[in-house]
């Protein structure tokens, strides 16, 4: 991480009462000021009760530095990405603390062509921010702000670059976030019926927490099964993620999404390089290389990055998609229309399309408590036990941990958490059998490690 102490894997995030605060939001808003040397700066915010305070402050800092804001207010991050670009403004900022809990805030920030800071930005960002002195202006250079609504200019493009043919239904479950404001109008836009749930902008998440694993959408898989759906969405706090239910309510692999569109992508550039993350399914390479392309794995939060070095044609981590043809952010309101285009293009159930076109390997996911100072320890004895132990090795990656993929394309892997004292476990077997015997080589060793019970 190069001693980032601010920035974490995705911007910064954390409590307001105790890191996200007014205060920090002030000193921020004067670094990028200083980043960014003056010049045009697009602020939005998700629907957290701190939203606005956060935003009022950071505001300051930037007009203090001479900045002009362009404020679009509640707004998907997706959409904060695209309108940075849109504009040509100089940076993009989104404060939000995407699907944490409501206490929390944060906030991502946005390179003017719609890239997420990279490394280098973070680190050049933390010498403004702890450094000297922040930049002041005189009373007649400070900056000013324009209210500007971004979301009609955002869709009209989505909607310009799908073919949806109308009457499929959809249920949408935006987690009171800013999905709420994008998703529905969107969809109906573009002529589906569709059901809302969770709609409103809420930041008390009075519907549910706004993670959108499985066991938060059981509303959503019953909903879309009680009104007869062809499909059900579900957005995190601000929209850059999206999960989906099938026609029958079924929680679709997050792994099946990435390769459906992977292959879709792939096959419209004649071939490309695919950017995922470490702890996806093999059935991506086998999809995406049938389609005559090449996947390139990258740590957790990390494929911005490779994403650009590989040229990428498409990118993206279990449930956050990056469509290149619209901008180099992760965007599940795209990801909206792109489900519905492919519904109305193939005519028939998505359970039948991701059976088809998407090989369904057992995997196993879990993760351990693991106090920071054992992580290091923990690594070294499970890669020396790992690679030991397991057979038939292909290859092994160490760039997050480390995963071992076997000559069959059954795999395991080992990591730590880089903002939580947790080690994490996966395996994919080419079957249920193969798959136990993954789990069993490498949880006897995490238990013993960490001195787990049974
Ligand atoms: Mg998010």
């Amino acid at each position: 991480m190069l001693g980032k102490k601010l920035f974490g894997t995705r911007g910064i995030r954390g409590p307001i009462s105790t890191k996200v605060t007014p205060e920090l939001m002030l000193r921020l808003g004067s670094a990028l000021a200083e980043y960014v040397n003056g010049g045009e700066v697009v602020v939005g915010w998700d629907t957290r009760t701190s939203g606005e305070m956060l935003a009022r402050a950071f505001t300051a800092g930037l007009l203090s530095g001479g900045c002009d804001i362009v404020e679009v207010g509640v707004v998907p991050s997706p959409c904060v990405a695209f309108t940075t670009k849109d504009l040509g403004a100089g940076a993009g900022a989104m404060i939000t603390a995407s699907h944490n809990p409501p206490e929390d805030n944060g906030i991502v920030f946005y390179r003017s062509d719609g890239t997420e800071f990279l490394t280098e930005d973070e680190v050049s960002m933390e010498r403004l921010f702890f450094g000297a002195g922040s930049r002041t202006t005189g009373w007649d250079e400070l900056g000013s702000v324009r209210r500007y609504d971004p979301v009609t200019p955002y869709l009209n493009t989505i909607k310009k670059m799908v073919r949806v043919k109308g009457g499929l239904k959809v249920v949408v479950d935006c987690a009171n976030g800013t999905g709420s404001v994008t998703t529905p109008r969107l969809l109906r836009e573009l002529g589906c019926k569709v059901v809302t749930l969770n709609a409103h902008p809420d930041g008390h998440f009075p519907g549910r927490p706004p993670e959108p694993q499985p066991w938060n959408l059981l509303d959503l898989m019953a909903t879309v099964r009680e009104v007869d759906a062809d499909i059900g969405l579900a957005h995190d706090g601000d929209a850059d993620r999206i999960a989906v239910v099938d026609e029958q309510g079924n929680f679709v692999r997050p792994d099946a999404l990435l390769a459906l569109f992977a292959e879709i992508a792939v096959k419209r550039s004649n071939g490309g390089a695919v950017v995922t993350s470490i702890n996806t399914s093999t059935a991506i390479d086998e999809v995406v290389s049938r389609a005559g392309g090449k996947v390139y794995r990258t740590g957790l939060g990390d494929f911005t990055e490779a994403m650009l070095e590989h040229h990428a044609c498409f990118a993206g981590e279990p449930g956050k998609l990056v469509f290149l043809e619209l901008g180099p952010w992760a965007d599940g309101v795209f990801c909206a229309a792109k489900m519905v285009e492919l519904l109305s293009s193939e005519q028939r159930p998505l359970s039948e399309i991701i059976s088809e076109r998407v090989p369904n390997y057992p995997a196993y996911f879990s993760d351990f408590p693991c106090p920071d100072e054992m992580k290091e320890e923990f690594m070294r004895e499970m890669r020396e036990y790992l690679l030991a132990q397991v057979d038939e090795v292909q290859e092994t990656i160490e760039l997050d941990g480390l995963r071992i993929n076997r000559k069959n394309g059954s795999w395991i892997l080992v990591r730590v958490s880089g903002t939580e004292p947790k080690a994490r476990f996966a395996a994919e077997g080419r079957d249920e059998a193969e798959l136990e015997r993954l789990k069993n080589i490498g949880l006897s060793k995490i238990k013993e490690i960490l001195k787990l019970q049974q």
